[in-house]
């Protein structure tokens, strides 16, 4: 271990609501010792948002702290307790199995962020994992996390990645890594059910006000609070999946311990975004069902969002029928919610700023193209504002069927006339919404195989720094913007736990 025990850590200034008020939800722990943690990659840009010293970190007392080995002032390490839906059947207990949330910081912002380790070690909440993380997954839970971010999607990021200089058992042997996540909670819709299948209502209760506190102020004089919770979950959440529709991101593992309260997308695992469009497209290799399939993400969220609704029912109104009936009106809401999100979603992606109805119809039927053309989803899209600049060649390179896209083509021209903005400003404006840059399968694989392989995080920065940067085409990154060439072997990919 590193000696920086005797010099004075970085401040936090921690302030630990979830520590202080919600003792029946964690267990305080300790990290596993590393035996020689080095930082890998470190967030100047996040920690600076933070209020952190970041020169201060970006050292060898960083490494010893998203490590685990240092505790600074004022953290008080804890692993949460939550249950979850997995795949649909229920565990009862699950929890933090490799994580510990290191406290909550109030940021440059004035929002409160959890700072979390994940990798971080055993905790009794382990169920016979090792409580580690392998490199690769790290630096992907990373990658992938900061390039959500740059695309405007809510979602926790990344901090830092830190090597332990140990190694862990997988199907190989792995170099082991941790991986510091900010979050604006770690609560999720398994946290409520850990309680509820224990018919602990008073502590569903205590759950529940402390998040309208923390994440809905705005409801807590509502007449119904913790109906007016559920809206604001089942809407932050409607608004969440439609973006990831919006980028053809596949989360991969939609369970109940994996969909937070706050609407921020979380725990990036087998997630991946898609190439060629296809609602059917599931990349995880446990996701052996589709489940998880991009076209079924909207019907599992309306899932999850109903296994949050039964564990409200106690707190809705005192005769459980009326409280029943009550929360199932408002689930039977929620695809019309989504469905909203996403046709404006859809349709700002097609230059039109305030959709109506009739353009569900002109968005389904372009989507139908790239469907039947196996069309890249990403390029399908940021080709049309050249279309818009009456350059039709990149578009229609990407189609067997150029009739049926012209024909298309026309109507989207007809609809685009009632805006009074030129056709060129509407493509530049698209192409502030529709990226050039996402993190595509095969270059996040070659960047994580020579970061692991080969120790070489060359290729890893210079994709990062690519993708957060998703919608300005840079010199030199041309590789950048295209598919996988083509394979017979789908990709897939790995829990990596
Ligand atoms: P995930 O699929 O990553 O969302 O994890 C589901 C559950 O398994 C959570 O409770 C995790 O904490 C736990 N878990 C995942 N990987 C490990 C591991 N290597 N050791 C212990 N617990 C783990
Ligand atoms: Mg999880």
């Amino acid at each position: 271990m590193t000696e920086v025990s005797e010099l004075a850590l970085p401040e936090f200034n921690f302030d630990n609501t979830f520590a202080r008020t919600l003792e029946p939800f964690f267990v305080s722990w300790k990290a596993a010792e590393a035996q020689s943690p080095r930082l890998l990659q470190f967030n100047q840009e996040l920690a600076n948002e933070l209020g952190l010293d970041a020169s201060a970190l970006n050292t060898e007392t960083g490494a010893a702290i998203f490590s685990g080995n240092e505790v600074p002032n004022g953290s008080m390490p804890l692993a949460q307790v939550y249950a979850g839906h997995q795949f649909g059947g229920f565990s009862p207990q699950l929890g933090d199995g490799r994580a510990l949330l290191l406290g909550e910081v109030i940021d440059s912002n004035g929002r409160r962020r959890d700072i979390q380790l994940k990798g971080s070690g055993k905790t009794p909440f382990s169920r016979g994992g090792d409580g580690k993380a392998a490199l690769g997954p790290v630096l992907r839970e990373y990658l992938i996390g900061e390039a959500m971010h740059a695309l405007g999607i809510p979602t926790t990021r990344a901090l830092a990645a830190v090597t332990t200089g140990e190694e862990v058992y997988r199907e190989t042997v792995l170099p082991g890594a941790v991986l510091t996540r900010v979050a604006s909670s770690h609560i999720r819709v398994g946290t409520f059910q850990y309680f509820a299948a224990r018919q602990d209502t008073d502590n569903v209760k205590t759950l529940a006000d402390y998040c309208i506190e923390r994440h809905y102020p705005q409801i807590k004089d509502d007449d119904n609070p913790y109906l007016a919770f559920f809206d604001a979950v089942a809407d932050v959440q409607s608004a969440l999946v439609a973006k990831w529709m919006g980028v053809g991101f596949i989360h991969g593992v939609m369970n109940t311990d994996n969909m937070t309260i706050s609407g921020e997308t979380i725990d990036y695992g087998p997630c991946a975004f898609m190439d060629a469009y296809s609602p059917k497209t599931v990349f995880s290799s446990i996701d052996t069902q589709g489940r998880y399939a991009f076209g079924n993400q909207p019907s599992i969220l309306v899932w999850n969002l109903a296994r949050l609704a039964e564990t409200l029912i106690p707190l809705i109104d005192p005769d459980t029928d009326q409280s029943v009936n009550i929360l199932t009106e408002r689930v039977s809401a929620i695809p019309a919610t989504h469905e909203s999100y996403w046709l404006s979603e859809m349709a700002k992606k097609l230059g039109i700023q305030t959709a109506i109805p009739e353009d569900d119809a002109l968005i389904r039927d372009f989507l139908t193209l790239l469907n039947e053309d196996s069309v890249d989803f990403t390029l399908g899209f940021r080709t049309l504002s050249d279309v818009l600049r009456k350059n039709k060649k990149e578009a229609e390179a990407l189609y067997k069927n150029t009739k049926a896209l012209d024909e298309w083509i026309n109507r989207w021209m007809g609809r685009l006339k009632e805006n009074k903005d030129s056709p060129e400003q509407i493509a530049d404006v698209m192409d502030q919404i529709n990226p050039i840059y996402i993190p595509r399968n095969h270059m996040v694989e070659a960047a994580l195989t020579a970061a692991v392989d080969a120790t070489d995080m060359t290729p890893f920065s210079k994709l990062l720094s690519v993708i957060t940067k998703p919608y300005n085409q840079v010199e030199g990154a041309s590789d950048y913007t295209l598919p996988a060439p083509k394979s017979d072997i789908p990709y897939r990919t790995f829990c990596g736990t």
